[in-house]
């Protein structure tokens, strides 16, 4: 998908940290840290796993498969930039690896969205240089 955005998109503020992640979306993989050490998944990425606390990890692609474990709906944008976007679902998603992370779920009305309800990633090129991770109904 394509979201034509002429907005300033935030920017990593770790840009080394995180640039295998953002090649990935590029291709249509999503990519989260796993350890090297104790097998877990974790997010976000950081210098060592958060369960054992071993530095060494690899960025593994998962399934995209979710759930949606809870959500917002936005009707007044914190910036002017998002106004034609709202109202939309600002949530966290349960992948089934495990982790949780911070998305959007498009193409389901907000009226339509259920805890709990099964989810596939997408992945939208905003702009020529990112392509952002959202999540719609599976
Ligand atoms: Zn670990």
């Amino acid at each position: 998908m394509t979201t034509e955005y002429a907005k300033p998109l935030p920017r990593p503020a770790e840009p080394e940290l995180t640039e295998a992640f953002w090649e990935g979306t590029k291709r249509g993989e999503l990519l989260i840290p796993r350890c090297s050490f104790c097998d877990e998944f974790f997010w976000y990425p950081r210098e060592a796993c958060p369960r054992c606390l071993q530095p060494g990890w690899e960025w593994t692609a998962v399934s995209g498969r979710a759930r949606l474990h809870t959500y917002t709906v936005v009707y007044q944008p914190a910036h002017p930039a998002f106004n034609d976007d709202v109202p939309y679902a600002f949530a966290v998603i349960q992948l089934d690896e495990g982790v949780r992370m911070m998305s959007n779920v498009v193409d389901c009305p907000v009226d339509d969205l259920e805890i709990n309800m099964p989810l596939q990633v997408v992945f939208d090129s905003v702009t020529d240089d990112w392509t952002l991770v959202k999540f719609k109904p599976a």
